[in-house]
């Protein structure tokens, strides 16, 4: 049995573990990764080579923290040397949208936002089909979620943090000493005076860890509900021009964005928010339906008239959710828990590694709407 010691033991190096291991080891901090799979795996919620960055929230909460990651994405890009987002606008359209609400909010958290009525939009990209009024915001992006934790990782690694593949922690007790101690399926032993658990969709597997280290005998978790959710790449036609991202939002939650290098053709990833069946970590196959397929065929072939409506690829991934759609990111004593729900946490990958390395070292306190007790009144 090998035994390793660090101040900080990281559970999970998806985006919010690479970028918590990112952010504690520049504090000075030893920090040791534990992730079950190959770092890059495509078995949780980070993988694939886009994720879309908007800040068209109508949340003050969040508008405010897409300001701040982006402060943290140029630090990342810089500190690391690699290119990690690139500008392309996003649009908001749709008859669910308020968007002049959505334009003031916007506006008054210093997003810079632009109100086109459908004939504009339509006009200003030919590619897309508009009904209603839309908002287009120059600052939105997209970012390769693979490159971002390689990027993370890497400066980890080069400050002194331990990265472990292929250790899956089964177990997590608090010691007589107030640390920690891991257990791997392999047998290994991790001690540390912090833990912090970034196991996205399996966080519930820790559920009995989190409610010891909160003193309690119930669960103290939130019921989390675990969807997989499936994209497709659609080739953009030739003589069209890449198109922004953009959100839909007609009854259901259409999205997309650039693909990326997912595919070697000029593309847009498409789906569709919420329409991936409810799983778990054990059962989930990555099964994509015909039903699906066809029905983002169908979108893009009635709504984006750039794109050639077969799909070149498809991808599934986990989308874990909270009853009120509000991350979690609280401490317990020596346990930080952190899972950003409900499908748009990457976009604050870079600020939720600070956050999560606030709360470690007692820099901050936690956000009342993520803590794990916030109950219904949080809101
Ligand atoms: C298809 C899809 C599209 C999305 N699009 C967007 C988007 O455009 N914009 C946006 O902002 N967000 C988007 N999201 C959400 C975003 O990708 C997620 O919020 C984010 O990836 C979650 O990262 P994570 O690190 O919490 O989870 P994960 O990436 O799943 O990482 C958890 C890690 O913990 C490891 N682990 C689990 N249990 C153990 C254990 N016992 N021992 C060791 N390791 C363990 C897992 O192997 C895994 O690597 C999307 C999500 C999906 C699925």
């Amino acid at each position: 049995m090998t035994v390793h010691r660090a101040d900080v033991a990281i559970v999970g190096a998806g985006l919010m573990g690479s970028c918590a291991a990112w952010q504690l080891a520049s504090r000075g901090l030893s920090v040791a990764v534990l992730e079950a799979y190959e770092v890059g795996h495509d078995h949780g919620s980070s993988h694939g080579r886009s994720r879309s960055f908007r800040r068209a929230y109508a949340d003050p909460l969040y508008a405010a923290m897409t300001g701040l990651a982006l402060e943290q994405w140029q630090r990342l890009q810089d500190e690391s040397g690699t290119h990690l987002l690139t500008g392309t606008g996003g649009i908001d359209h749709g008859p669910d949208y308020d968007v002049e609400t959505l334009s003031s909010l916007m506006a008054a958290h210093g997003v810079p936002n632009e109100l086109l009525s459908a004939r504009e939009a339509g006009t200003r990209w030919p590619g897309m089909r508009f009904e209603t009024d839309a908002i287009f915001h120059a600052c939105a992006g997209v970012f390769d979620p693979e490159s971002t934790i390689v990027a993370a990782t890497s400066l980890a690694a080069a400050a002194g943090a331990t990265i472990l593949p292929t250790t899956r922690v089964i177990d997590a007790n608090m010691m007589p000493t107030g640390d920690v101690a891991l257990h791997s399926a392999g047998g290994d032993q991790i001690i540390a005076q912090f833990a912090v658990l970034t196991t996205g969709a399996w966080l519930p597997d820790f559920s009995s860890a989190v409610a010891e280290f909160a003193g309690n005998s119930e669960p103290v978790l939130p019921p989390l509900t675990i969807r997989q959710q499936q994209t497709f790449h659609f080739a953009l036609r030739p003589g069209e021009h890449a198109l922004p991202t953009f959100v839909h939002k007609n009854g259901r939650q259409m999205y997309g964005m650039p693909s990326g290098t997912d595919v070697a053709v000029p593309a847009m990833k498409v789906g569709c928010f919420h329409d991936g069946d409810v799983t778990t970590t054990e059962v989930r196959d990555q099964h994509i339906t015909d039903e699906q397929r066809q029905s983002v065929v169908e979108y893009v072939r009635d709504w984006m008239p750039a794109l050639d409506p077969t799909p070149l690829a498809e991808s599934s991934g986990l989308i874990t959710m909270t009853p009120d759609g509000d991350f979690i990111l609280d401490r317990n004593g020596p346990l930080v828990v952190a899972a950003t729900c409900s499908g748009h946490g990457a976009k604050f990958a870079p600020l939720i590694g600070s956050m999560i390395a606030d709360l470690v070292t007692g820099a901050a306190q936690p956000t009342p709407r993520f803590q794990l007790d916030r109950g219904a009144s949080a809101h």
